[in-house]
């Protein structure tokens, strides 16, 4: 459904995407995790049509991003990471002006609206202003909106970026639900928890370059499954182990204090890259 080879964007002299080569396939989720200034929202701009690539090649649901743009963009939708929602008007308008951006006759834009405000569980707050939403409710408003013309592949940059835990969560579920749908995800997140708990792939991606893609438990499980954090001289330091057990017989022996815990993406990515996501 996404495929990119060779993908590389220059902003001036700054190398932003060093040669991306990635697969997504239908109906799969994917997250790409890394730091900020990895190059995450530069791909998404890409492949969304919103700045041109430098070299190398992407299409979507094989359509070329480069030689037929407007197919290519009918295939997505786009839940950017600012909030750029029209506040001044109210939740259904702003889903109807995106409708007409689409060309979708009205008919079919009040059909889609309705539905989708249903969807995303706002249909109660159809005629409120905007401005008058929270930070989650605009979130889920701005998803409604990706999703208006049916696209085949959804966007999401960042999706839960300064959100309260619990609204965290009502995101999640649904993103799930879209995926469950139909929907193709590509999501960009730096954190941990969102890659582990959406993804059915995640690629690590540090200064423009993919260092690896593989599912959250394959790339946990290339350091084992338990880890001992321990304050030595030289700060904190880890280990890893392939069982509890095998942990806590080391754990025994210690006498200074330890926790011991499971093993997460940020330690896989960290011995990949020499650097957390955070
Ligand atoms: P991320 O989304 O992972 O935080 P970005 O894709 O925003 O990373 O940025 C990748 C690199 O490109 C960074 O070094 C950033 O400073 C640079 N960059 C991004 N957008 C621009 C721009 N419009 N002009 C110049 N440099 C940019």
């Amino acid at each position: 459904m996404i495929s990119v080879r060779g993908l590389k964007k220059y902003y001036a002299k700054t190398e932003a995407l060093a040669g991306i080569d990635l697969e997504v396939a239908a109906g799969e989720l994917f997250a790409y995790l890394g730091p900020n200034g990895a190059g995450k929202t530069t791909t998404i701009r890409i492949l969304t049509g919103l700045t041109r690539l430098s070299a190398g090649q992407a299409s979507l649901n094989g359509h070329d991003i480069e030689k037929q743009p407007l197919a290519a963009k009918r295939q997505c939708g786009l839940v950017p990471q600012q909030i750029n929602l029209d506040s001044e008007l109210t939740v259904g308008e702003n889903l109807d002006i995106h409708g007409r951006i689409f060309g979708m006759p009205q008919a079919l834009r009040r059909q889609r609206t309705a539905r989708l405000l249903d969807y995303v569980e706002l249909a109660e707050r159809r005629d409120s202003l905007v401005k008058q939403l929270s930070g989650g409710l605009k979130r889920r408003l701005m998803i409604a909106r990706a999703l208006l013309h049916n696209p085949r592949i959804l966007f999401l940059d960042e999706p839960t970026v300064g959100l309260d835990p619990g609204i965290r969560r009502r995101i999640w579920a649904l993103v799930k639900r879209i995926q469950k749908d139909g929907t193709t995800i590509f999501l960009t997140t730096h954190y941990i928890e969102e890659a582990e708990f959406l993804a059915d792939r995640v690629a690590f991606i540090d200064r423009g370059r993919i260092v690896a893609v593989d599912s959250p438990a394959a790339l946990m499980g290339r350091m084992g499954s338990w880890a001992i954090d321990q304050v030595g001289d030289q700060g904190m330091q880890t280990s890893y182990f392939k069982s509890r057990e095998e942990a806590r017989s080391m754990a025994a022996g210690q006498e200074t204090e330890f926790t011991l815990r499971r093993v997460n993406l940020e330690d896989a990515f960290l011995a990949l890259t020499g650097k957390r996501v955070k």
